[in-house]
């Protein structure tokens, strides 16, 4: 599409669809996708194998001092798996156990640190679509290209509560939809990068869109950034 890699940089609430438009237009640009969600995850993992106290400063700094993070390309997927100190833990870290406790381990300043500095390590060589809910803010504040998602409450609910079924369907609507008002919430309102839209961010409302209309319409923006780098205008 173009000589000039980019960076591009996806935010949003929970379960707007942003890793499936990050994978589709990672895999369209040649691109890689990470999904810095699934770190905050396998930290969280961690933290309740071995029952760390959040509350307690020492405890987490002695936490994070012995996780080691990567992704590592499954070829027979064909999709990129979350590693934490050598063991896939992929499997694990979408569980409703793990979702109730995210948000809160997500707070932690020590833990945001520890995340963001491997994510901007991740993309010195640009050519790369991270999501998740502080990429475009505070990860990566230069992003040539940045997309701020959201979509109709209800629209979300039902998304991850049939994606949770397929594995686990012991699982009821309530249960999602009061996960997702609380992560929403905590994510929002927390001190360390709460989420929200960066001023040059470019506001996707998917409830409407198929997955092939969103696609077309990001790839118009990647085109024109990618053809033209420029500080982004602000759309609000
Ligand atoms: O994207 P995903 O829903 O997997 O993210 C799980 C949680 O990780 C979010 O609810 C949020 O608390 C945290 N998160 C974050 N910053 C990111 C990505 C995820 O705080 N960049």
């Amino acid at each position: 599409m173009s000589a000039h890699k980019i960076i591009i940089a996806i935010d949003g609430f929970s379960s707007c669809g942003k890793s499936t438009l990050a994978k589709e237009l990672a895999a369209k640009l040649g691109y890689s996708y990470i999904d810095s969600g699934a770190m905050y995850r396998a930290i969280t993992l961690y933290f309740l194998r071995n029952q760390v106290d959040y509350s307690d400063h020492a405890a987490v700094l002695d936490a994070i001092s012995n996780i080691s993070l990567s992704f590592v390309f499954n070829d027979e997927t064909g999709r990129s798996e979350m590693y934490l100190n050598e063991e896939n833990v992929d499997p694990y870290i979408r569980d409703m156990i793990i979702a109730e406790k995210v948000s809160e381990v997500a707070a932690i300043r020590e833990v945001r640190s520890f995340a963001v500095a491997q994510q901007k390590r991740m993309g010195r060589k640009k050519g790369i679509v991270m999501d998740g809910r502080d990429i475009g803010t505070a990860v990566f504040p230069d992003a040539e290209l940045k997309i701020f998602m959201t979509a109709d409450p209800e629209v979300r609910v039902m998304r991850r509560f049939k994606e949770m079924y397929e594995t686990n369907p012991q699982v009821t609507i309530d249960e999602v939809r009061h996960n997702l008002e609380l992560r929403d919430y905590i994510d929002s309102t927390r001190e360390e990068s709460p989420l929200h839209q960066a001023a040059d961010a470019i506001l996707l409302d998917n409830s409407n869109l198929s997955k092939e209309e969103q696609l077309d319409i990001v790839l118009e923006w990647v085109k024109d950034r990618a053809t033209n780098p420029r500080p982004v205008s602000p759309n609000n």
